[in-house]
């Protein structure tokens, strides 16, 4: 039967393929096609890592035997039984065999998604004793994975993703080579890194708000995806035929012939919009009036940079260095292997200015997901961004260290999240200020930067007079600077409908910010969600932003806009909206 479930909408694009449920601690495992001469050798790898755990478990029956009842109780070794059947028992490994066979999974994503299929069913038992057996089941899945890791692995090629389907093929359900699309109760901003060049055709997530880092990964993705769908990983089953309109932000299940051929004929609409759009890749970015406009790519890791130059960036406006230090189990990148990934990223732009922003980690951006810091009930209030970089100066001292060398290389910009106080400012400059003399006194070669601030927390707004004596250039973070205005945590869903870009005191904020850099003549830029908002750049064109940057895919459509306006005319339409009690409103009248 069909039905639809409404989130929010992340990433454009209609996907349409099959659901494939991800438990979110399951993210880690491998997610790959092999090809059909591989099937074997896969099936193998899971006989093997299901026969060694076998072997353990009577091994360990063994043991047992020759011990009391004190030091092995009876239960445990009913426990064992229980795994031991389990292991054997052919819904199991048969399921595995299938998505191996038949949809070319490799063994671990075979094994997890056939986990996940009787894990609901288990779940669905009426029997507490039976119920509670998927406990056991997920542990010998888990053993089986690291049996599994012993065992030499096909190289994954991530990087190969399904064909894509006719409507033909849809219609006709073909079981292999179909897009699937990933449903997760929650991903963290470092799992969804994991699925960059995946398979996967679109993602949902149950929970999560717009501008969640785990929506802006998606987004860097350009693949169709909704956060916030609720109850989705719930309701929806392994295997089910979902469409992801990622546009509207609404999730289709099981949908009907007539709703998968609208879909069909949306998904070609989007692509030939996207076909027109390509044209404008070297068309300079020049309003109606003549005024040029920066548009700029917000990147994520090192490779991106070489997608951002042929998306026709003039630049990287934020580099989240923070992805460089997730996932990684407390073991930071050192000083060699940052300079590295930013020397990479500075030669990926071949030239171009690279914005690499210190670590910004904290709130919904924890180092590992597996770590939640419960200690501290307002993660985005606490210790993030330049607090965290400023209360451990040895991390601190390292990136601007590799920071600064790899300014050797091209043009870098130095950005600084989250300033407020006059005192971090100093102590921020004080620590650059000793960066360069370590260099100095190891002799290294380090390269010239310019300098500049996120305003991104109120009070840095308001007291912007503060930041210009300091800085070199500012950039408006926008996710923050709503989040932390109208008091709505950009990751919480249940309060989406309160984060709006468009409330006159962020307006307010915005403008204001822009406007007293031009009077001094300094650079700045919106980096936030904000800036890649067709919806919104003629209005921060109006404004006075010369300098927008966002994910690579939105520069083209947002490039188009800056073609058609005229600045001039801008101005004074922007500057009534943002006097209005309803700017929404106001922006429905002309320009
Ligand atoms: C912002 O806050 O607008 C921003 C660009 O930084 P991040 O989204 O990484 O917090
Ligand atoms: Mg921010």
């Amino acid at each position: 039967m069909t039905f639809a479930i409404h989130g929010l909408a992340v990433a454009r694009g209609i996907a349409i393929g099959r659901a494939v449920l991800v438990a979110s601690s399951r993210v880690d495992v491998a997610h790959y096609f092999v090809q059909p001469q591989e099937v074997e050798r896969e099936v193998e790898r899971i006989r093997v890592g299901r026969d060694t755990v076998v072997e353990e478990i009577v091994r360990l029956q063994e043991t047992i035997s020759h011990m009391g009842p004190k030091e092995a109780p009876h239960e445990l070794s009913a426990l064992l039984d229980v795994h031991l059947m389990l292991l054997q028992d052919g819904e199991l490994i048969g399921g595995v065999k299938r998505w191996i066979t038949e949809r070319l999974y490799n063994a671990e994503w075979a094994l997890t998604t056939q986990l996940e299929v009787i894990a609901r069913q288990f779940d669905e038992m009426e029997d507490a004793y039976l119920r509670e057996r998927k406990a056991d089941l997920e542990q010998i899945c888990e053993r089986v994975l690291r049996a599994m890791k012993a065992t030499v692995s096909i190289a994954a090629n991530t990087q190969r993703g399904p064909r894509k389907p006719s409507q033909q093929d849809l219609l006709l359900d073909d079981t292999v080579d179909v897009p699937l699309v990933l449903i997760a109760h929650d991903l963290s901003p470092a799992d969804m890194l994991q699925f960059k060049q995946s398979v996967f055709a679109g993602f949902i997530t149950d929970v999560g708000g717009k501008t969640s880092h785990t929506a802006i990964v998606a987004r860097s993705m350009d693949i169709p995806a909704v956060v916030g769908a609720r109850t989705c990983s719930q309701l929806v089953r392994q295997d089910d035929w979902v469409i992801i309109d990622g546009d509207a932000g609404v999730v289709i299940i099981d949908p009907s012939p007539i709703i998968l051929a609208e879909y069909g004929f949306k998904q070609r609409q989007g692509e030939l919009e996207r076909g027109r759009l390509s044209r404008l890749l070297h068309t300079p970015s020049i309003t109606m009036d003549g005024e040029k406009v920066e548009l700029l790519a917000n990147i994520e890791m090192p490779e991106d940079a070489q997608v951002a130059y042929k998306s026709g960036a003039m630049g990287v406006g934020l580099f989240r260095s923070e992805f460089l230090f997730m996932g990684r189990q407390g073991i930071l990148p050192g000083e060699e292997e940052q300079y590295q990934a930013y020397k990479r990223a500075v030669e990926g732009m071949q030239g171009l200015p690279v914005t690499i922003r210190t670590v910004d980690v904290g709130a919904d951006k924890p180092l590992d997901s597996s770590v939640h810091d419960d200690a501290h009930l307002n993660p985005a209030l606490g210790l993030r961004a330049i607090r965290w970089s400023l209360a451990d100066p040895s991390m601190f001292l390292t990136q601007l260290r590799a920071i600064l060398r790899a300014a050797c290389h091209g043009p870098v910009k130095l950005l600084i999240p989250m300033l407020a106080h006059a005192g971090e400012i100093k102590q921020t400059l004080n620590h650059i200020a000793q960066a360069r003399s370590m260099l100095e006194r190891k002799k290294m070669p380090y390269g010239a930067i310019k300098l500049g601030a996120m305003i991104e927390v109120p009070a840095a707004a308001i007291s912007v007079q503060m930041f210009l004596k300091h800085f070199d250039f500012l950039s408006i973070g926008t996710n923050d600077l709503i989040q932390y205005t109208l008091a709505i945590d950009r990751a919480d869903e249940s309060v989406a409908h309160l984060y709006d870009p468009l409330h006159p005191a962020v307006l307010k904020l915005v403008a204001d910010t822009i406007s007293a850099c031009r009077a001094q003549g300094k650079e700045v830029s919106v980096c936030g969600e904000m800036a890649g908002d067709v919806g919104l750049t003629r209005l921060l064109l109006g404004m006075g932003l010369r300098s927008f940057s966002m994910h690579p895919a939105q520069i083209l459509a947002v490039k188009q806009l800056v073609l058609r306006a005229d600045s001039a005319r801008l101005a004074p339409w922007a500057l009534k909206i943002c006097q209005s009690e309803e700017p929404a409103l106001e922006m429905e009248t002309k320009a």
